[in-house]
């Protein structure tokens, strides 16, 4: 399943959520360039690496998709989702739309979940507040926010992010029939 939406509208709460509440989903960890934000961990949040170890990955078919984000590479190590999989658990990918539609077009079978905000004046909040990026950063991400909105009827699904609770349980029961 792969759970994706604007920057800003909450993905990340609504997963750290998830796992807290539910760690028998198994969620990836995406490689990125990007420097890490205080509070996070390398290997729990993302795999920090360098532009040389990206290049490699990608050079070496190790990721099973990925995409540049405003001016920073992620993607999705193929190797272990391939091997959650294959154990039968469920396996959740938080990314962006271009990574979905990656997705969706190697993986028969994927269900596409786009997280949504309740109002646009709601995104733009969220994403002033964070605080953690400078006004370029936030103005780019706006832009590609808009963009990505529009996106929504490509998705199986979309989840309004008025609750993370709600979020979370509708994901859970998602999963759990898939
Ligand atoms: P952030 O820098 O805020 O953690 O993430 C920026 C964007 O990158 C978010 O929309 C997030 O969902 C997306 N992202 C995180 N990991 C991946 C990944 O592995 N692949 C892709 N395509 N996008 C990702």
């Amino acid at each position: 399943m792969v759970l994706s939406g604007p920057s800003g509208v909450g993905k990340s709460t609504v997963v750290r959520a998830l796992r807290s509440r539910h760690p028998d989903v198994w969620v990836s960890v995406s490689a990125t360039t990007r420097f890490p934000r205080p509070a996070e961990t390398d290997g729990v949040h993302y795999r920090f690496v360098s532009e040389e170890r990206f290049d490699q990955m990608v050079a070496g078919g190790e990721l099973l998709e990925w995409a540049t984000f405003a001016g920073n590479r992620y993607g999705t190590p193929r190797q272990p989702v391939l091997d959650h999989l294959a154990s039968g658990s469920a396996v959740l990918l938080e990314i962006d739309l271009q990574g979905a539609r990656q997705v969706r077009a190697a993986v028969p079978g994927a269900r596409l979940v786009f997280l949504t905000p309740p109002t646009w004046d709601e995104l733009v909040r969220r994403l002033t507040r964070r605080g953690t990026e400078p006004p370029e950063v936030i103005e780019a991400r706006l832009a590609t926010a808009r963009e990505e909105l529009a996106a929504e009827p490509e998705f199986d699904l979309t989840l309004v992010n008025t609750s993370v609770e709600d979020v979370v349980s509708r994901l859970i029961s998602l999963l759990r029939n898939l």
